[in-house]
């Protein structure tokens, strides 16, 4: 089944406003000839508004790298999806190792981001992914699983269309080291029936299951030419144009 693929950026702790906005004209520019898929940025929170008007009528999606369930209240260091929508975004990531790994989010938190992100219309882009150590313990597909499982805990059919999932095994990235096409193909076929099991083919069949970790202009076009991957989630390549542009450009 042929689905719309979905490149996006995460730009991390990086980019002042004037970097931000340079940055967003420059990738949109080179949007208009790739009307086939779609594009997303998630800047920091900080230059979200900016890097909407940046990019406004140019069709590329804006997102945050994280955001909480609730609408308002004492929650502080957040930013709630009423808070994004006003600044201009449509989309979050939950669930990022580094969320994970440095800031301690467990899959109930990560499900409750998921669960108030949906729950405002954001479409939403859940990570998951395997460490080195457990890699090497054989627990790839216990981990992926268990992550997938417990973070869509409680999404219904109905809204998984603004549902993607991001396979990004944590030994990837940010190290140059990317999983083979081989070994990406084996983990997103695996998740997609994960969903199968979860929801139903259909569903499984629409989903979106994003590759990240280490993506370049030169391994692209081989994950890309893999059946069940429909997209990357970009880290370091994402901050250059050029290179961001041509993986947009993925063949
Ligand atoms: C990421 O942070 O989601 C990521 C995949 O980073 P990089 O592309 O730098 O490995």
């Amino acid at each position: 089944m042929k689905r719309r693929a979905l490149i996006a950026g995460n730009w991390k702790m990086h980019t002042t406003v004037m970097d931000a906005c340079h940055l967003a004209a420059a990738i949109a520019g080179q949007c208009a000839d790739v009307p086939d898929r779609d594009v997303l940025l998630a800047p920091p929170f900080t230059v979200l508004s900016e890097v909407s008007h940046v990019i406004r009528e140019s069709g590329v999606i804006v997102g945050v790298q994280n955001v909480c369930w609730e609408e308002k209240g004492a929650f502080t260091g957040e930013i709630s999806p009423v808070m994004v929508k006003d600044a201009g975004g449509t989309a979050a990531i939950v669930g990022h190792s580094e969320r994970r790994q440095i800031f301690h989010e467990d899959d109930s938190l990560i499900n409750r981001r998921l669960l108030g992100s949906l729950r405002f219309g954001l479409l939403t882009i859940l990570c998951v992914g395997e460490t080195l150590e457990q890699r090497e313990e054989n627990k790839t597909f216990e981990v992926v699983e268990q992550q997938t499982r417990n973070g869509l805990a409680g999404v219904e059919a109905s809204v998984m269309d603004k549902v993607v999932i991001a396979y990004e095994p944590v030994w990837a990235i940010g190290t140059g080291k990317t999983a083979t096409k081989e070994q990406a193909q084996e983990v997103h076929a695996f998740i997609r029936s994960r969903i199968e099991n979860m929801y139903e083919k259909s569903i499984a069949d629409q989903v979106r299951i994003l590759y990240g970790g280490s993506v370049k202009q030169d391994n692209v076009d081989a994950l890309m030419a893999q059946p069940d991957i429909d997209g990357a989630l970009v880290g370091g390549a994402a901050l250059d144009a050029e290179s961001f542009g041509r993986i947009i450009h993925f063949r």
